[in-house]
């Protein structure tokens, strides 16, 4: 086994999974703990600069000065998500995999069918949780491969590499991945997150996100005397989420289709609410889902005039393709550092979001870089070895392009 797979099969067994329901920061004190993990193993390397931020990030330098005139940042974030249960990971290596599903415990059944890029591995090692958690590759595969090519360049002086920054993070999976970040302190010019899928693919381009929030008042009474009294905040909410069609939902959107997406309703008669987020690649598209919104809070209020509506929306990130177009060289040295891996280069855009969207507006434009893994976020998450490797690969020949400048 390489010492990349065994270091994140180290960090894939620590619980690190984030917490929504939290308002500390970091959303759990486990995610410290492992930053602390993690400060002291950067010290053992002999980074320079270290600082761990209570609030929830882990800062270093590499004491090397570096070569080219730009200052590269390397991040990941250290939770994982609270969707699938995160506790007592056990990863289990399928040697000499044949092609065939992976069948793990309780039904957890991983078909090559419905993963994008499995195939490709065949013969290889395919690394799973045991079914119960998930593996957590989103985003300790990250991590772990940051970790070991700061161990190369500075265990192998003769690889220039451009002055270099790191960042590990926290909350990334409940969207508060950059709420404590400080992109000063941080110091870096451009930056790579380290936080992707399949191996090839270079993300450029994220969702524009918005929140939408409504808020109803009715009005309760016994149903026997309601006649022309009542009014039913559950109802209105449900009229709500009614007249959205169904092929704007994320069931049935793909591509660069953007969406609404009902999240929760909680309600009773008197008063209810209901949360929801919408999707766009473009900011036209959004203008035109908020101003869809806006239109749809009107008629209800019309339909409704006895309940009390709100609807309060708010901006979560945005699409960073107009910032990454203005200096190419992240992209590109990106892209070109993938083709020397061996792998066909492809510019792509995230059906979701990553804490690069945030900091590329914060000043640093960030693109993400591929980790291997796919189907995160589930007890079916799996990575392979050898995309776990070639992720490696991309990351320390990115920088070596940088330092040859
Ligand atoms: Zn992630």
């Amino acid at each position: 086994m390489s010492e990349l797979t065994d270091r994140f099969l180290r960090y894939a067994r620590v619980n690190t999974a984030s917490d929504s329901s939290s308002s500390t920061s970091p959303s759990s004190s486990r995610q410290i703990e492992f930053l602390r993990m993690l400060e002291i193993e950067l010290q053992e390397l002999g980074m320079g600069d270290i600082e761990l931020d209570e609030k929830g990030t882990l800062y270093a330098s590499l004491p090397a000065e570096g070569c080219g005139d730009a200052v590269i940042g390397l991040l990941a974030h250290v939770d994982t998500s609270p969707d699938a249960p995160g506790e007592n990971v056990n990863p289990v290596l399928h040697h000499n995999w044949d092609g065939k599903p992976i069948d793990l415990c309780e039904g957890v059944i991983i078909s090559p069918s419905e993963t994008t890029d499995m195939l490709r591995y065949i013969g290889g090692t395919i690394i799973t949780s045991d079914g119960t958690t998930l593996l957590g590759a989103d985003d300790k595969a990250g991590v772990a491969i940051i970790m070991e090519v700061l161990d190369t360049l500075i265990n192998n002086n003769g690889i220039p590499v451009p002055p270099l920054k790191i960042a590990f993070t926290t909350d990334e999976e409940v969207g508060r991945g950059m709420d404590n970040f400080d992109p000063v302190r941080f110091g870096a010019d451009f930056a790579y997150t380290v936080d992707g899928g399949s191996v090839g693919k270079i993300d450029t381009q994220t969702f524009n996100a918005w929140s939408a929030d409504w808020k109803v008042k009715g009005r309760e009474v016994h149903p026997g005397s309601a006649e022309g009294i009542m009014v039913n905040a559950l109802r209105v909410l449900t009229d709500i989420v009614s007249s959205i069609p169904p092929e704007e939902m994320p069931e049935n959107s793909s591509g660069n289709e953007g969406y609404y997406y009902p999240l929760s309703i909680s309600s009773v008669t008197s008063k209810g609410n209901l949360k929801m987020i919408l999707r766009d690649f473009t900011s036209e598209g959004m203008r035109s889902r908020i101003e869809t919104m806006r239109s749809l809070e009107k008629w209800i209020k019309v339909r409704y005039p006895g309940a009390e509506i709100s609807l309060e929306m708010s901006e979560q990130y945005m699409n960073p393709s107009e910032i990454l177009k203005q200096d190419r060289r992240p992209v590109e040295f990106a892209l070109r550092a993938t083709g020397h891996v061996g792998l066909e280069p492809e510019e792509s855009s995230i059906r979701g979001g990553t804490d690069g969207s945030r900091l590329s507006f914060m000043g640093i434009p960030t693109v993400n870089l591929p980790t291997g893994g796919e189907l995160f976020h589930s007890r079916n998450e799996w990575i392979a070895e050898q995309g776990l490797e070639l992720s490696y690969g991309i990351v320390l020949e990115t920088l070596r392009i940088w330092g040859s400048q």
